[in-house]
């Protein structure tokens, strides 16, 4: 990561600090020196040659981390809207899915990752699953290293077993030359446990305990993955600390506390379960086994790609869910469990620890890494007044509102806009990938895949309907 040559000085903003203990610095200023946060504090004095920022009327605070987009999917932005998980698989595994060349990795790669700054998610983990060819895993890996954020690979192939490409030569070529030495963030391996009892995956965690590499695998996924999954990685001892189970949504109690006992965290993506139909959103469930929460967005092919989703749809799912269960036996929730101020901990130091890069980012304290958003739109009427800062990031602000974004002491946005990040070339390469795919698919396949069909549906009989109206009687008659 390239640092600035000067130094930054983010003045008077109300600074949410997320270190350990939530210190909220109203009025305060961040001072950046090199890639690292140099200090935080009242009246900071600026040093020479210094870029101030006023962030008055703002809220500072880390940048965010999202730990699971498949970001490649990105090049076909919002086209699955109407979706569930069963039309994913089709497109996924029999139609746009295979039909994705390096050249379309790379370009769905590229816009991911400019989208990610743009909106402040300054790590993210590209939950890359369709990496059929080592060339396809160079293209990710160039994409990710053209924009200037923070990138954990998680390395899969959803086209062969687990066992097989994770054995591979090409693999462990690539490993060599990208992982080592490279300019990754971190790197993971990404795959799924199907719960078949002769536990083929078994291979593939080997390879990761051999390359002491952490694993990050769907969990807990409605007709996909289910209890045997967790169960066999468990009395196999493949539940260690840094594991992270995306989902984990459709599961049993005794999951959860192995989860809990192992060390491991979930990955929840709600906007994702809520539609998708992995189950749901998990984080009611998780808070009474007590397993760390981070957030992800899983992919734009359906949903949007900013945490501010992702905080606001899981704090309303915890909460709708504590309501309906307190409902169902006849009682009233007086106070709720989960607070905003859990969800912005999530979406950003429990994202930190969960990637095991807890003391670099997720926090603005002196020594850690300059990863930081600042949202400050003097424009929208929603950014005034602020009096809940946390609440305010929850429920009010917007990708629009971030202002500024610093990822290891680098401008990536001022004043609104990117910085030193050629979006017209990833709106090209975008483009030539949707032709590519448009060209194959054919007219047909391609609407057909964005337009599923509609269940037939009637609406009740209704007993309250009438159609005519005796005047003599003064009655409705059926
Ligand atoms: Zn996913």
């Amino acid at each position: 990561m390239s640092a600035n040559n000067r130094p930054v000085l983010l003045r008077n903003g109300l600074v949410l600090t997320m270190d350990d203990s939530h210190t909220v610095l109203p009025g305060a200023d961040v001072l950046v020196v090199g890639d690292r946060i140099a200090e935080v504090g009242h009246g900071l004095t600026a040093p020479d040659g210094a870029v101030e920022i006023d962030a008055s009327g703002g809220i500072v605070m880390p940048g965010m981390v999202d730990t699971h987009r498949h970001m490649w999917q990105t090049a076909m932005r919002g086209y699955g809207a109407d979706w569930t998980l069963t039309q994913y698989f089709v497109w996924y595994y029999l139609e746009s899915g295979k039909l994705f060349r390096p050249e379309d990795i790379y370009a769905g790669n590229l816009l991911s990752a400019i989208e990610a700054i743009d909106a402040g998610v300054t790590t993210t983990v590209d939950w890359s699953h369709g990496l059929q060819s080592a060339d396809h895993a160079d293209a990710a890996v160039d994409a990710l290293e053209a924009v200037p954020g923070r990138f954990v690979l998680a390395y899969g192939n959803i086209q062969q077993g687990p066992w097989e490409w994770s054995t591979s030569d090409a693999f462990r070529d690539f490993h060599r030359r990208r992982v080592d030495g490279g300019r990754l963030a971190g790197f993971q391996m990404a795959f799924d446990v199907t719960g078949d009892p002769a536990f083929p995956e078994k291979a593939a965690f080997e390879v990761a305990r051999e390359l002491g590499v952490t694993v990050t695998t769907h969990a807990g996924v409605w007709g996909a993955t289910n209890d045997d999954g967790i169960r066999l990685m468990y009395e196999n001892g493949f539940m260690t600390p840094g594991t992270v189970y995306v989902h984990a949504a459709t599961l049993a109690a005794d999951s959860y506390h192995r989860i809990a006992a192992t060390g491991g965290s979930v990955s929840v993506s709600t906007e994702s379960e809520q539609s998708a139909g992995q189950g749901y959103p998990p984080t009611w469930q998780l808070r009474n086994h007590g397993i760390p929460v981070s957030l992800s967005m899983d992919t734009s092919v359906w949903w949007s790609g900013d945490l501010f989703s992702a905080m606001r749809t899981t704090l309303s799912a915890d909460r709708v869910r504590e309501h309906l269960e307190a409902h169902g036996k006849k009682e009233t929730v007086t106070h709720h469990h989960l607070r905003a101020e859990h969800v912005v901990d999530w979406a950003t130091r429990g994202g930190a620890k969960a990637l095991g890069m807890d003391s670099e980012v997720g926090a603005l304290t002196p020594g850690r890494q300059a990863d930081i958003v600042l949202i400050k739109n003097d424009a929208s009427p929603a950014m005034f007044p602020i009096l809940n800062p946390y609440g305010h990031v929850a429920f009010q602000a917007q990708r629009g509102d971030v202002h500024t974004v610093l990822v290891g002491g680098r401008l990536v946005k001022q004043d609104g806009k990117l910085v030193g990040t050629d979006l017209a070339a990833a709106r090209a390469k975008v483009g030539a990938t949707l032709d590519h795919l448009r060209e194959t698919l054919g007219e047909e396949a391609w609407q057909r895949g964005m337009n599923p069909d509609i269940p037939e549906a009637s609406v009740l009989e209704n007993p309250y309907q009438y159609t005519e109206y005796d005047a003599g009687s003064a009655q409705w008659k059926h």
